[in-house]
């Protein structure tokens, strides 16, 4: 597996969830990592110095809200400044709202686009330039199932998702006879705090049990009946990563327990 020691990675959205999965996954093959997300600032810290220690690399953490450009563009500055460049970018960030089209909040429309889909093109245009000074890049996106089929309900985040695969293609052509490589990855269903909230909700209107709730959810999508973990996903990432993958551009890779094989 790569070796990612003298590397830096900036993952989005990592003090939870899928990018915190990907940043240990990273950290452990000996990458330093600029983590980013919200939460609270003493259990942030905690997580910081634990990775740390743990894995014996630099953490750093920046606070950005994606949904700004203009910190987007601090991220990666930052990244630069304290860990000396960016080497790899996973563009993990990502919100979720459920609704029918012809009630869908504006508000929701533009916070979902601008966070899932917007961020991830200004992140990739302010770190190219890194990667294309030092020769070698990564830059992963995590998309979707529902970057490459569609749910009812989710006319925001399934236009961003699919919007993220489209971005993925031009960027891996825009460099493709460079050593930087670009993909996304499509997960299925993956107990994180985005879908346990979904969870919640099926329980709450149904009159479920949570135990019920997460197998209507699985059997309605995903045939292995199985979620999609963390671990795994930071393992995909890691392989992406390594010189084996050098050739995997532009791909949507899914990772989706059979579910857009339906
Ligand atoms: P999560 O809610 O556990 O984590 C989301 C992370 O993004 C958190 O760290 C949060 O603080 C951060 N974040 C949210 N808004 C932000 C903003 N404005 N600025 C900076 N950070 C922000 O969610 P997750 O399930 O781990 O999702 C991660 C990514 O994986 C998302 O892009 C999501 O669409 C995608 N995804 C998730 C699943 C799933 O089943 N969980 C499936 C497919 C794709």
């Amino acid at each position: 597996m790569a070796t990612l020691k003298g590397k830096v990675a900036v993952v989005t959205g990592s003090t939870s969830g899928i990018g915190l999965g990907i940043a240990r996954s990273l950290a452990g093959a000996g990458a330093d990592i600029m983590l980013n997300g919200f939460g609270d600032k003493a259990a942030i810290e905690s997580l910081r110095k634990k990775l740390a220690a743990q894995f014996r690399v630099r953490i750093g953490y920046d606070g950005a809200d994606l949904s700004k450009p203009a910190e987007v563009h601090s991220l990666i500055a930052h990244a630069v400044a304290e860990l000396g460049g960016v080497d790899i970018l996973v563009n993990n960030a990502g919100i979720q709202h459920v609704a029918p089209v012809d009630e869908f909040p504006d508000d929701r429309w533009d916070a979902v686009i601008a966070i899932n889909l917007s961020a991830d093109f200004h992140a990739i245009k302010a770190a190219l330039p890194q990667m294309k000074k030092r020769g070698w890049g990564r830059i992963i996106n995590i998309a979707s199932a529902h970057g490459l089929v569609a749910s009812i309900n989710k006319v925001a985040y399934v236009t961003a998702k699919h919007g993220v695969v489209g971005m993925t293609k031009v960027v891996a052509l825009e460099t493709a006879t460079t050593a930087i490589t670009c993909n996304a990855i499509c997960p299925g269903w993956v107990l994180t705090p985005l879908v346990q909230k979904q969870i919640d909700d099926l329980a709450r209107r149904e009159k479920l049990s949570e135990t019920e709730a997460k197998r209507r959810l699985l059997a309605e999508k995903q045939p292995s009946g199985d979620f999609v973990t963390t671990e795994q996903i930071g393992a995909l990432a890691l392989y992406l990563c390594s010189d084996a993958a050098a050739q995997i551009r532009g791909a949507a890779l899914s990772i989706d327990g059979g579910w857009t094989a339906q």
